[in-house]
Protein backbone atom coordinates (compact mmCIF):
# COMPACT_ATOMS: atom_id res chain seq x y z
CA UNK A 1 0.00 0.00 0.00
CA UNK A 2 1.34 3.29 -1.22
CA UNK A 3 1.80 6.15 1.69
CA UNK A 4 -0.65 8.18 0.51
CA UNK A 5 -3.49 5.02 0.79
CA UNK A 6 -1.82 4.70 4.30
CA UNK A 7 -2.67 8.37 5.05
CA UNK A 8 -6.10 8.22 3.75
CA UNK A 9 -7.05 5.11 6.08
CA UNK A 10 -5.56 6.50 9.25
CA UNK A 11 -7.70 9.54 8.77
CA UNK A 12 -10.72 7.40 7.72
CA UNK A 13 -10.19 5.14 10.40
CA UNK A 14 -9.79 7.58 12.88
CA UNK A 15 -12.85 9.51 12.14
CA UNK A 16 -14.46 6.16 11.97
CA UNK A 17 -13.86 5.65 15.23
CA UNK A 18 -15.22 9.04 16.50
CA UNK A 19 -18.51 8.49 13.84
CA UNK A 20 -17.51 11.71 12.76
CA UNK A 21 -16.82 10.22 9.52
CA UNK A 22 -20.72 9.30 9.04
CA UNK A 23 -22.42 12.18 10.05
CA UNK A 24 -24.18 14.44 7.60
CA UNK A 25 -21.52 17.78 6.67
CA UNK A 26 -22.62 20.65 9.34
CA UNK A 27 -22.12 23.75 7.02
CA UNK A 28 -23.10 22.03 3.65
CA UNK A 29 -26.48 23.51 2.29
CA UNK A 30 -28.52 20.14 1.54
CA UNK A 31 -29.07 18.34 -0.96
CA UNK A 32 -25.49 17.25 -2.07
CA UNK A 33 -24.89 15.01 -4.89
CA UNK A 34 -22.09 13.04 -5.06
CA UNK A 35 -20.69 10.86 -8.04
CA UNK A 36 -18.68 7.76 -8.02
CA UNK A 37 -16.30 6.02 -10.69
CA UNK A 38 -15.50 2.18 -10.46
CA UNK A 39 -13.51 0.87 -13.25
CA UNK A 40 -12.62 -2.89 -12.97
CA UNK A 41 -14.23 -4.76 -10.17
CA UNK A 42 -12.43 -7.86 -9.52
CA UNK A 43 -14.41 -10.92 -7.72
CA UNK A 44 -11.97 -10.91 -5.21
CA UNK A 45 -12.76 -7.22 -4.38
CA UNK A 46 -16.42 -8.33 -3.99
CA UNK A 47 -16.61 -8.12 -0.52
CA UNK A 48 -15.09 -5.01 0.06
CA UNK A 49 -17.48 -3.71 -2.95
CA UNK A 50 -20.33 -5.08 -1.25
CA UNK A 51 -19.29 -3.09 2.20
CA UNK A 52 -19.61 -0.01 -0.30
CA UNK A 53 -23.18 -0.53 -1.33
CA UNK A 54 -24.21 -1.02 1.81
CA UNK A 55 -22.95 1.95 3.55
CA UNK A 56 -24.26 3.74 0.41
CA UNK A 57 -27.81 1.98 0.82
CA UNK A 58 -28.21 3.26 4.66
CA UNK A 59 -26.64 7.04 3.47
CA UNK A 60 -27.50 7.69 0.49
CA UNK A 61 -30.48 7.19 -2.29
CA UNK A 62 -29.00 6.56 -5.64
CA UNK A 63 -30.02 8.10 -9.16
CA UNK A 64 -31.11 6.96 -12.50
CA UNK A 65 -31.01 9.59 -15.08
CA UNK A 66 -34.68 11.08 -14.35
CA UNK A 67 -33.76 11.01 -10.48
CA UNK A 68 -30.37 13.39 -12.21
CA UNK A 69 -32.68 15.44 -14.09
CA UNK A 70 -35.20 16.31 -11.27
CA UNK A 71 -32.73 17.02 -9.03
CA UNK A 72 -30.77 19.08 -11.04
CA UNK A 73 -34.10 21.22 -11.15
CA UNK A 74 -34.18 21.09 -7.66
CA UNK A 75 -37.17 18.58 -7.00
CA UNK A 76 -35.36 15.81 -5.10
CA UNK A 77 -37.90 14.98 -2.44
CA UNK A 78 -35.60 12.20 -0.80
CA UNK A 79 -34.61 13.43 2.84
CA UNK A 80 -31.02 11.32 2.24
CA UNK A 81 -28.47 12.95 -0.15
CA UNK A 82 -28.42 11.54 -3.70
CA UNK A 83 -25.45 9.41 -5.43
CA UNK A 84 -24.70 8.46 -8.71
CA UNK A 85 -22.63 5.44 -8.92
CA UNK A 86 -20.87 4.60 -12.35
CA UNK A 87 -18.42 2.22 -14.00
CA UNK A 88 -16.31 3.49 -16.82
CA UNK A 89 -14.95 0.95 -19.58
CA UNK A 90 -17.60 -1.94 -19.86
CA UNK A 91 -15.13 -4.73 -18.14
CA UNK A 92 -17.20 -7.84 -18.07
CA UNK A 93 -16.60 -7.91 -14.31
CA UNK A 94 -19.15 -5.36 -13.84
CA UNK A 95 -21.47 -7.46 -15.07
CA UNK A 96 -20.34 -10.54 -13.06
CA UNK A 97 -19.44 -8.69 -9.70
CA UNK A 98 -21.27 -5.32 -9.29
CA UNK A 99 -24.02 -5.59 -11.04
CA UNK A 100 -25.36 -8.65 -8.74
CA UNK A 101 -24.36 -6.45 -5.70
CA UNK A 102 -26.31 -3.41 -6.87
CA UNK A 103 -29.22 -5.04 -7.74
CA UNK A 104 -29.56 -6.79 -4.37
CA UNK A 105 -29.26 -3.43 -2.54
CA UNK A 106 -31.16 -1.81 -5.11
CA UNK A 107 -28.78 0.70 -6.03
CA UNK A 108 -28.97 1.85 -9.95
CA UNK A 109 -25.44 1.65 -11.62
CA UNK A 110 -24.37 3.90 -14.66
CA UNK A 111 -21.94 2.23 -17.16
CA UNK A 112 -19.99 4.33 -19.60
CA UNK A 113 -18.85 1.81 -22.15
CA UNK A 114 -16.65 2.18 -25.45
CA UNK A 115 -18.25 1.94 -29.17
CA UNK A 116 -15.27 0.35 -30.85
CA UNK A 117 -15.61 -2.00 -33.01
CA UNK A 118 -14.37 -5.37 -31.74
CA UNK A 119 -14.21 -3.95 -27.62
CA UNK A 120 -17.45 -4.91 -26.75
CA UNK A 121 -17.66 -7.94 -29.28
CA UNK A 122 -14.27 -9.14 -29.01
CA UNK A 123 -14.29 -9.21 -25.07
CA UNK A 124 -10.31 -8.51 -24.39
CA UNK A 125 -9.10 -4.97 -24.60
CA UNK A 126 -5.28 -4.54 -24.59
CA UNK A 127 -2.83 -1.44 -24.72
CA UNK A 128 -3.38 1.32 -22.20
CA UNK A 129 -6.36 -0.55 -20.50
CA UNK A 130 -3.80 -3.44 -20.03
CA UNK A 131 -5.57 -6.60 -21.45
CA UNK A 132 -8.55 -7.10 -19.40
CA UNK A 133 -12.07 -8.37 -20.88
CA UNK A 134 -14.79 -6.70 -21.63
CA UNK A 135 -18.45 -6.76 -21.95
CA UNK A 136 -19.82 -7.89 -25.31
CA UNK A 137 -23.56 -6.00 -26.59
CA UNK A 138 -25.36 -9.03 -25.21
CA UNK A 139 -23.94 -8.57 -22.01
CA UNK A 140 -24.67 -4.86 -22.22
CA UNK A 141 -28.29 -5.76 -22.60
CA UNK A 142 -28.36 -7.94 -20.00
CA UNK A 143 -27.50 -5.21 -18.01
CA UNK A 144 -29.84 -2.62 -19.71
CA UNK A 145 -32.68 -5.15 -19.13
CA UNK A 146 -31.80 -4.96 -15.15
CA UNK A 147 -32.70 -1.45 -15.29
CA UNK A 148 -29.47 0.32 -15.19
CA UNK A 149 -28.14 2.91 -17.07
CA UNK A 150 -25.85 2.84 -20.35
CA UNK A 151 -23.56 5.37 -21.22
CA UNK A 152 -21.19 6.51 -24.13
CA UNK A 153 -17.17 6.45 -22.96
CA UNK A 154 -16.06 7.90 -26.71
CA UNK A 155 -15.28 4.91 -29.73
CA UNK A 156 -12.45 4.09 -29.36
CA UNK A 157 -11.12 5.59 -25.74
CA UNK A 158 -9.60 8.92 -26.57
CA UNK A 159 -8.01 11.79 -24.94
CA UNK A 160 -10.73 14.65 -26.60
CA UNK A 161 -7.78 17.15 -25.51
CA UNK A 162 -5.47 15.76 -28.00
CA UNK A 163 -7.05 14.32 -31.13
CA UNK A 164 -7.47 15.65 -34.86
CA UNK A 165 -10.88 17.74 -34.35
CA UNK A 166 -11.88 16.00 -37.57
CA UNK A 167 -12.42 12.35 -35.56
CA UNK A 168 -14.59 13.79 -33.16
CA UNK A 169 -17.70 12.97 -34.56
CA UNK A 170 -16.54 9.81 -35.12
CA UNK A 171 -16.07 9.41 -31.38
CA UNK A 172 -18.78 11.52 -30.00
CA UNK A 173 -21.63 10.99 -32.26
CA UNK A 174 -21.29 7.88 -34.25
CA UNK A 175 -20.45 5.95 -30.79
CA UNK A 176 -23.50 6.74 -29.77
CA UNK A 177 -25.60 5.92 -32.15
CA UNK A 178 -23.80 2.58 -32.49
CA UNK A 179 -24.42 2.18 -28.52
CA UNK A 180 -28.75 3.01 -29.20
CA UNK A 181 -27.92 0.74 -32.46
CA UNK A 182 -26.92 -2.19 -30.42
CA UNK A 183 -29.38 -1.56 -26.80
CA UNK A 184 -32.41 -0.25 -28.53
CA UNK A 185 -32.58 2.83 -26.34
CA UNK A 186 -31.79 6.71 -26.24
CA UNK A 187 -28.03 6.92 -25.01
CA UNK A 188 -28.38 10.82 -23.09
CA UNK A 189 -25.12 10.66 -20.91
CA UNK A 190 -21.35 11.00 -21.70
CA UNK A 191 -18.55 10.33 -19.70
CA UNK A 192 -15.01 12.06 -20.83
CA UNK A 193 -12.42 9.15 -20.43
CA UNK A 194 -9.20 9.78 -18.94
CA UNK A 195 -9.04 12.91 -15.84
CA UNK A 196 -6.59 15.41 -17.09
CA UNK A 197 -6.70 18.61 -17.02
CA UNK A 198 -5.97 18.65 -20.84
CA UNK A 199 -8.35 15.59 -21.65
CA UNK A 200 -11.24 18.03 -22.99
CA UNK A 201 -11.15 20.93 -25.81
CA UNK A 202 -13.81 23.52 -26.90
CA UNK A 203 -15.03 22.19 -30.19
CA UNK A 204 -15.23 18.37 -27.59
CA UNK A 205 -17.41 19.96 -25.59
CA UNK A 206 -19.48 21.89 -27.78
CA UNK A 207 -20.48 18.67 -29.74
CA UNK A 208 -20.84 16.83 -26.62
CA UNK A 209 -23.82 19.24 -25.45
CA UNK A 210 -25.20 18.95 -28.57
CA UNK A 211 -25.37 15.47 -28.43
CA UNK A 212 -25.91 14.75 -24.89
CA UNK A 213 -27.93 15.78 -21.83
CA UNK A 214 -25.82 14.85 -19.16
CA UNK A 215 -21.84 15.13 -19.33
CA UNK A 216 -19.39 13.49 -16.64
CA UNK A 217 -15.56 14.57 -15.75
CA UNK A 218 -13.33 13.41 -13.09
CA UNK A 219 -12.82 16.66 -10.82
CA UNK A 220 -14.74 15.51 -7.97
CA UNK A 221 -16.58 18.23 -6.22
CA UNK A 222 -20.17 18.30 -4.46
CA UNK A 223 -23.22 19.19 -6.90
CA UNK A 224 -25.95 20.95 -6.04
CA UNK A 225 -29.39 21.93 -7.68
CA UNK A 226 -28.62 24.31 -10.64
CA UNK A 227 -25.35 22.81 -11.48
CA UNK A 228 -24.47 22.41 -15.06
CA UNK A 229 -26.27 18.93 -16.89
CA UNK A 230 -22.20 19.23 -18.95
CA UNK A 231 -20.21 19.81 -16.06
CA UNK A 232 -20.91 16.89 -13.18
CA UNK A 233 -17.50 16.10 -11.68
CA UNK A 234 -16.68 12.25 -10.16
CA UNK A 235 -15.04 10.88 -7.47
CA UNK A 236 -12.43 7.90 -9.11
CA UNK A 237 -12.86 5.13 -6.63
CA UNK A 238 -12.08 1.44 -6.11
CA UNK A 239 -13.42 -1.54 -5.11
CA UNK A 240 -10.80 -2.48 -2.99
CA UNK A 241 -11.04 0.11 -0.59
CA UNK A 242 -12.38 0.06 2.93
CA UNK A 243 -16.07 1.76 3.52
CA UNK A 244 -14.36 4.27 5.56
CA UNK A 245 -12.19 5.71 2.66
CA UNK A 246 -14.96 5.65 0.41
CA UNK A 247 -16.99 7.68 2.89
CA UNK A 248 -13.78 9.85 3.32
CA UNK A 249 -13.98 10.52 -0.16
CA UNK A 250 -17.54 11.20 -0.57
CA UNK A 251 -17.29 13.77 2.39
CA UNK A 252 -15.08 15.70 0.33
CA UNK A 253 -11.84 14.86 1.30
CA UNK A 254 -9.15 15.67 -1.63
CA UNK A 255 -11.50 17.80 -3.80
CA UNK A 256 -9.32 20.51 -3.25
CA UNK A 257 -6.69 18.56 -5.16
CA UNK A 258 -9.30 18.59 -8.44
CA UNK A 259 -10.09 22.43 -8.79
CA UNK A 260 -7.37 23.68 -11.06
CA UNK A 261 -8.98 21.40 -13.45
CA UNK A 262 -12.42 21.75 -12.25
CA UNK A 263 -12.05 25.82 -13.12
CA UNK A 264 -10.15 25.04 -16.41
CA UNK A 265 -13.26 22.72 -17.17
CA UNK A 266 -15.98 25.54 -15.94
CA UNK A 267 -14.36 28.38 -17.45
CA UNK A 268 -14.24 25.99 -21.33
CA UNK A 269 -17.18 25.39 -20.70
CA UNK A 270 -18.93 28.67 -20.53
CA UNK A 271 -16.52 29.80 -23.13
CA UNK A 272 -18.24 27.26 -25.56
CA UNK A 273 -21.73 27.01 -24.65
CA UNK A 274 -23.46 30.04 -23.67
ZN1 LIG B 1 -12.14 5.04 -19.39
Amino acid sequence: MSIKKRCQEIVASMLSKTRLLYLPPLFSRKPSLRIINYHWTPMEERSSLEQHFETITQHYCSLDQNGLRAFLQGKHRDPRNPIIISFDDGFRNNLEVASPLLEEYGLTGWFFVIGKAGYSDGHIVEGNLNTRYCMSWDELNLLRSKGHVIGCHTMNHVDLGSIDHSVLHHELVASRQLIESEIGQSVLSFAYPYGTVNSFSKASMEMINATYEFAFHSFSSAIRPGHHPQALGRICVESGWSKDILQLRLNGFLDFRYRTPRNRFFRMLNETIQ
